[in-house]
């Protein structure tokens, strides 16, 4: 999978992705990521300035229309007469649908995918309204830039790619995959600070690590984020285990 991140500060995107579990990816080929500098198409050959003041007045600077548009195309262009298609452009902005898991999910079946980091103010809307296909946001809060948030959703997408983690089911069962957060996870030593592992674990026996697994996967789902738990898919067993968890929870609340 090829991802490419149109930002004006390529060494940020580069020396964050380049490391760790994406890094090994990267030097492997599974994956390859390659940061282009928006200020590369700007028209002032000299500074190569990208913005200027909002129109109708008002605080900081917006990123100009001209040198996104055009690096965009490039980049786009490049990428369709490689695959015989044009990319999907992400532009990373606090006013898109949040990114989740699912979306993750869905980005991780493309050939290629293109991340527009806005800056200062954002971006110039006419370039957005040229050239974005998808608006997405890594939450409810503002960033400087939209560099970390590429990053965040590139490191998300790309672990999903056959081939990056060592492990591939690793990724099949963890939080989120079956709207279930995932279990406590221990390893060696068997005890420490005279804290011992749940003796469950150490049994061999997987049918009743997999049921135990699952039970803590319920409560911590109920106890953190309970409103994941309608879209969850539990058997009759765990179905039942959930009623349970409920009942002794409302008697909590009303207790006679
Ligand atoms: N003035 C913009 C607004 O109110 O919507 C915010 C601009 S922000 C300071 C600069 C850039 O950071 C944005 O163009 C976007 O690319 C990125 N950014 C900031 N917060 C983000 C978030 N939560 N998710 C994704 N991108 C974000």
């Amino acid at each position: 999978m090829r991802f490419h991140v149109l930002t004006l500060f390529p060494e940020m995107v580069l020396g964050g992705l380049n490391s760790s579990i994406t890094g090994r990816a990267i030097s492997r080929g599974t994956i390859s990521v390659e940061a282009v500098n928006i200020r590369d198409y700007s028209n002032d050959l000299r500074h190569h300035h990208v913005d200027d003041y909002p129109y109708g007045g008002g605080a900081g600077m917006v990123m100009e229309a001209g040198p996104v548009v055009r690096c965009v195309r490039d980049v786009s262009s490049r990428v369709a007469a490689l695959s015989g298609k044009c990319p999907r452009v992400i532009y990373t902005t606090p006013q898109g649908r949040v990114f989740s898991q699912k979306i993750a999910e869905e980005l991780a079946k493309e050939e290629d995918l293109v991340f527009l980091c806005g800056h200062y103010e954002g971006i110039d809307e006419r370039a957005l309204e040229m050239t974005v296909t998808d608006s997405l946001s890594i939450g409810d809060y503002v960033l400087t830039g939209g560099e970390m948030p590429a990053m965040v959703m590139i490191d998300c997408i790309a672990r999903l790619v056959p081939g990056v983690l060592n492990n591939d089911v690793s990724a099949e069962f963890e939080t989120f995959h079956d709207s279930l957060l995932e279990y406590p996870q221990y390893t060696r030593p068997e005890v420490f600070e005279g804290h011992r592992v749940p003796e469950v674990l150490l049994s061999g026996d997987h049918k009743k690590v997999d049921e135990w697994r699952r039970d803590r996967s319920i409560e911590r789902t109920l106890e953190h984020r309970p409103d994941l738990l309608e879209h969850a898919v539990l058997d009759r067993r765990e179905k039942q285990y959930l009623e349970q968890l409920l009942r002794e929870k409302n008697a909590e609340g009303h207790p006679d």
